[in-house]
């Protein structure tokens, strides 16, 4: 069965490589035992994921509802 430290650095590693199939399944089953682990490999993803949209850069403004001005109403005579 991997320990832990096997279990935290293949879940650091598979944000830097891809994880042969033994090696997934392995830290798959470790996961799925250990809750500190299953933290740690959950956190990796999370901060992988918040440096990533970071770097992609939030310059993008929001998309902002600008309300027409649909108010007139045309006459009708
Ligand atoms: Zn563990």
């Amino acid at each position: 069965m991997m320990d832990c430290k096997k279990a935290t650095r293949l879940a650091s590693e598979s944000q830097e490589r891809k994880l042969k199939t033994g090696e997934k399944l392995e830290l798959k089953l470790h996961l799925a035992i250990c809750s500190g682990c299953r933290n740690f490999a959950h956190q990796v993803g999370i901060l992988r994921g918040l440096a990533r949209d970071y770097a992609r850069g939030e310059e993008k403004a929001p998309p902002q509802d600008q309300p027409q001005d649909a108010g007139k109403s045309s006459p009708e005579e």
